[in-house]
């Protein structure tokens, strides 16, 4: 297949031409043999693109070319390295349609949604990554004398996932560059194609050969391949718990930097103080952003006993209003699950809730063969039934009734994962209080979402990994200390 043929995706807005059967390494697009895999698109199941199911060859290449540019790209000052930064931003913007709608064909999200999370929000981490780099103190004076200095950690191995499959390439390939490191991504199965968009991009602005390297393929062979091949300095991952063990503990045997982008449970504690019904509809729509296919789902809703059955029912008509359908289609407000095996996994957290005793309201699949499943209010379940405690990802809300302040914490905590969690009260001060109290990476009070400038941590405690993305803390992940002792020369 000729490397350089149109994707049928994007053909309509084909500013860009999204190179096929081939993957990208030293600022060159090469072919891989084999047939590939194909790319579905899980809202008709038609094939939109083809990709390498790259070999282990191919991915040492591709270690190879990012070792041999880290000497050049790391010894230049950290404002130029934020200048590429800013240059990728500016084509995330002028190609953000084209990258949103290629990500809406490729994950089955809404098209608002992706316009906002795979492509705005993509160029806003840029961005503010390039700002933080340009202002950041790589060398200081510690209490001491001494010279601190910060240095890239080296060659980076990126993997990442599909349900937001840009952002999360972004929120490592802009740290990583910005702090001096080269980069081997590899990215999810299902959606590959993004990623092809964004190396291309990367060649487009001018980003030195070598410095981003691309590597398709399945994660049993490509990816394992990648890991276990060594070569790189750090490997920052996103991807479920079992994987991210995997890696950790590979990582671990070359005594190599793991960061961990991992999986959660997240609660949202409604206090006895708080408007129900907005605290309700707001956790739902959280919830079912990308049909719950979101590492930070307020997946558990946590409200006053008393009132459970008030909140269960304004959950329940609230996800009976949503439209199912394509998602490039503007009536759609939630698309398809991203693969059968999504699909299978959650109608068996359904099938197994109901079959203990649970309420669902929801859940049905539309139709036999599709991938479409209708957003599920869960309750009357147990607080250890799989369904409360395992990461369904997938559009599936439980509802538990809590006993009062003290009670709402410790359910809220009940729970292996610590990624994120919401918080809704009447009193600010209390809201805050609470969310001192609650083991999580991220506390949201009373429905606040991302903020423009995205720089706030993000991670999680527990089970649901080690490290954060966003803001000067990523830049730090990517970075090693040297303790300088004895050195004059720092002005
Ligand atoms: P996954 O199955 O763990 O896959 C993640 C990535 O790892 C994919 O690129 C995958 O390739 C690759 N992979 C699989 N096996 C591998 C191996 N043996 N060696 C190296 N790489 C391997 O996760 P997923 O299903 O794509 O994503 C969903 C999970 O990600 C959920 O648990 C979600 O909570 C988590 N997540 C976390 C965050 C966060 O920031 N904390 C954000 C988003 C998602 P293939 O796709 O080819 O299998």
């Amino acid at each position: 297949m000729n490397a350089l043929t149109s994707t049928q995706a994007v053909a309509e807005a084909a500013a860009i031409t999204i190179p096929q059967g081939a993957v990208f390494i030293g600022g060159q697009w090469v072919e891989v043999p084999g047939g590939g895999i194909d790319v579905h698109n899980p809202a008709t199941g038609a094939v939109i693109g083809n990709v390498p199911d790259a070999d282990a060859e191919t991915c040492a290449r591709a270690m190879v070319a990012a070792r041999e540019a880290l000497a050049e790209w790391s010894a230049r000052p950290a404002a130029e390295r934020a200048d590429f930064l800013d240059r990728l931003a500016d084509g995330f913007e002028a190609h953000g349609e084209q990258l949103a709608r290629l990500a809406s064909s490729e994950i089955g999200m809404p098209l608002p949604e992706s316009r906002a999370v795979q492509a705005s929000l993509p160029a806003k981490v840029l961005r503010s990554t390039a700002d933080i780099a340009r202002g950041f103190a790589f060398e200081a004076r510690d209490a001491s004398g001494s010279t601190i200095v910060r240095e890239p950690v080296g060659v980076v191995l990126g993997i990442t996932p599909w349900n937001f499959p840009v952002h999360q390439i972004v929120a490592k390939l802009a740290p990583a560059l910005a702090a001096g490191c080269t980069i081997v991504l590899k990215p999810a199965e299902l959606t590959p194609l993004n990623a092809v968009f964004v190396a291309r991009l990367c060649e487009e602005v001018g980003i030195p050969d070598g410095v981003v390297n691309l590597v398709t393929g399945a994660g049993a062979t490509t990816g394992e391949a990648l890991v276990r091949g060594g070569g790189y300095d750090l490997v920052s991952f996103t991807g479920s718990l079992k994987i991210g063990r995997h890696i950790g503990a590979v990582a671990g045997e070359s005594v190599v930097r793991a960061t961990l982008e991992l999986g959660g449970k997240s609660p949202a504690v409604v206090l006895d103080d708080a408007d129900l019904e907005t605290a309700v509809r707001t956790t739902v729509k959280n919830c079912f952003v990308n049909a719950g296919q979101k590492c930070n789902a307020p997946s558990r809703l946590l409200v006053p006993a008393q009132r459970r059955e008030e909140a269960v029912a304004i959950a329940a008509e609230a996800a009976r209003a949503y439209v199912l359908g394509d998602p490039l289609e503007d009536a759609t407000t939630m698309g398809p699950l991203a693969s059968e095996v999504q699909r299978d996994k959650v109608l068996g957290f359904l099938e197994a809730a109901r079959a203990q005793g649970a309420t669902v309201h929801g859940g049905e699949l539309v139709a036999e063969d599709g991938l479409f499943v209708r957003p599920a209010i869960v309750s009357d379940v147990a607080e250890d039934s799989p369904v409360v405690r395992d990461e369904v990802f997938g559009p599936v809300l439980v509802v538990l009734g809590h006993d009062g302040e003290d009670d709402a914490i410790r359910l809220a905590n009940d729970t292996d994962y610590g990624l994120s969690a919401e918080v809704w009260s009447g009193d600010e001060a209390r809201a805050a209080r609470v969310a001192r109290r609650i083991k999580a990476g991220q506390v949201r009070v009373n429905g606040v979402r991302t903020p423009p400038l995205p720089v706030s941590p993000f991670g999680g405690y527990k089970a649901s990994g080690l490290g954060r993305e966003m803001g000067p803390f990523a830049l730090e992940e990517f970075l090693e200390v040297k303790a300088i002792l004895g050195d004059p020369d720092l002005t």
